[in-house]
């Protein structure tokens, strides 16, 4: 008997669909038949394959409606997140549709004859992606390493899985040859794993916690295989004195609640400079009671639930026996009463060794902690074994690039929480991650460079 999985409306606990998990046999036929398809999709002229993928990004565009309501069923994002995330698939694809044309090798010079380099591609790559952010994430993945030239199957998360299933049936309408681009829902034992253990794929691009993320890179060691990883964080959020504190706190809500905190570039720690801290907090309380969390149909839902049941729990046992200083609302009637819903809760912190200042809660809680100075600041924000983002609030130029150099992370927005861009490089420091994703360097990362030297005589 197939083993399945209940999809269920995060918002309201409904069930949604019944999804087969895909077995390790088939696991192991979907990434054989992506072998035996590579060569054919890594010689097509580079010309042919842009065009393929921009015709992806044109079906994608085409059903991007169909895709957001998608999600907000199975995510609980709100509509207009999903949207967002649905033509961030199109965008990346367009983005790389011009990458085939321009992977660009070196002419480097030597004595008697010419060296050249070459980008090749990988072969099969296996695509692991969360349940936060689904479509965005998949196409991170899938996105340059299809412009590249490798064949991809991608394992979307248990509890996600229709966004991904309907992009490889998009993928398949807009002409991508069968086996190119394959989505294998499952299990992260069974079919992530194998991924990491079965010789044919050649890398593997994961996305989720940083404890999974080393067993899989511990598991890439065995066989030299390359590996991406994107994890975790507990990014700061640094509020100089001098900012404008009424912008700092008006968007510091959203900042760390959007995705209801299911976010790895939330900014789950606030540090405020102390002779602002009591305006700050004041504003920020009024934003926070102000954020309208919603059903994420409505179109002017701000938050939606968490992901589910487990994660709740998660989320609430983080604030056991912590004191909070204010929550917003959240619904508890009507068809929300049995959904997934936690207030956005603002906590007051102490002490850094706080769990709840150190540890990743990915849920709607943020804790705010005062600060002296620059240095302490700085180094309250470095205080954890994370690295992935952050935002620096100040009108002092030089402070801002001090703080922003500073601090050890890989994405870092001054006066703004910049989200990511696909066009800029995105990635972790420390246990945030390895590698980098999107940004114009995205395809070289799923090739091996080759030199060749031709000798003249
Ligand atoms: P998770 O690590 O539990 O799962 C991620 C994916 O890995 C899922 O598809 C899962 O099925 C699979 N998996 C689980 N065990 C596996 C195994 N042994 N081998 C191979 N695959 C396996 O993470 P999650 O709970 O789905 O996502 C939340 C985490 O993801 C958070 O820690 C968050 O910070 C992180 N995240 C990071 C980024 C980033 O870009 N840095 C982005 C989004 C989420």
């Amino acid at each position: 008997m197939t083993d399945t999985h209940t999809v269920l409306n995060p918002a309201t606990a409904a069930p949604v669909a019944e999804i087969a998990l895909t077995t390790l046999a088939e696991t192991d036929a979907a990434i054989e038949r992506a072998a035996a398809v590579f060569g054919a999709w890594r010689d097509i002229a580079p010309g042919e394959r842009a065009r393929l993928l921009r015709a992806f990004a044109t079906v994608v565009d085409a059903h991007l409606e169909d895709l957001a309501r998608l999600e907000v069923l199975n995510s609980g994002h709100t509509i207009g997140n999903a949207r967002w995330e649905a033509g961030n698939v199109r965008d990346v694809l367009n983005y790389y549709s011009a990458a085939p044309e321009r992977m660009f090798g070196r002419q480097i010079p030597v004595a008697g004859g010419v060296d050249v380099t070459f980008h090749e591609p990988l072969g099969v790559v296996g695509v692991i992606v969360p349940w936060n952010f689904p479509m965005p994430i998949a196409g991170w993945g899938f996105g340059p390493a299809l412009a590249a030239g490798n064949t991809v199957v991608l394992k979307p998360a248990e509890l996600t899985p229709l966004t991904a299933i309907r992009l490889g049936e998009l993928a398949l309408e807009a002409g991508l040859p069968e086996g190119v681009f394959t989505v294998l829902p499952g299990k992260g034992s069974v079919v992530g794993e194998r991924f990491v253990t079965h010789p044919l794929v050649r890398k593997v691009c994961f996305t989720g916690s940083t404890e999974v993320g080393k067993r899989i890179m511990a598991g890439c060691a065995d066989q030299v295989k390359r590996v991406t990883l994107e994890l975790g964080g507990k990014s700061a959020n640094v509020v100089f004195a001098d900012a404008d504190i009424a912008k700092a706190a008006a968007t510091a809500p959203y900042a760390v609640f959007d995705n209801a905190g299911q976010d790895c570039c939330a900014r789950s720690r606030i540090l405020v400079q102390r002779s602002a801290y009591d305006e700050f907090l004041g504003r920020l309380e009024t934003a926070v009671r102000s954020l309208r969390v919603i059903d994420p149909a409505d179109e002017a839902s701000e938050m939606g639930p968490l992901i589910s049941a487990q994660q709740r729990a998660v989320v609430t046992g983080y604030l056991d026996g912590v004191e909070t200083a204010f929550t917003g609302a959240a619904p508890d009637d009507g068809g929300f009463a049995e959904g997934f819903w936690v207030p956005p809760t603002v906590v007051l912190a102490d002490d850094p060794a706080l769990p709840i200042w150190r540890e990743e809660v990915f849920g709607p809680v943020v804790a705010v902690m005062p600060f002296d100075d620059e240095e302490e600041a700085v180094r309250l924000a470095n205080d954890t074994e994370y690295g992935l983002s952050g935002s620096i609030f100040t009108r002092d130029l030089g402070r801002a690039l001090r703080v922003a150099r500073g601090v050890e992370a890989g994405n870092l927005s001054v006066n703004s929480h910049s989200s990511v861009r696909y066009w800029t490089p995105f990635g972790g420091y420390k246990q945030s991650g390895l590698g980098r994703e999107l940004g114009p360097d995205a395809p070289n990362a799923f090739t091996e460079e080759k030199n060749v030297f031709i000798a003249q005589d």
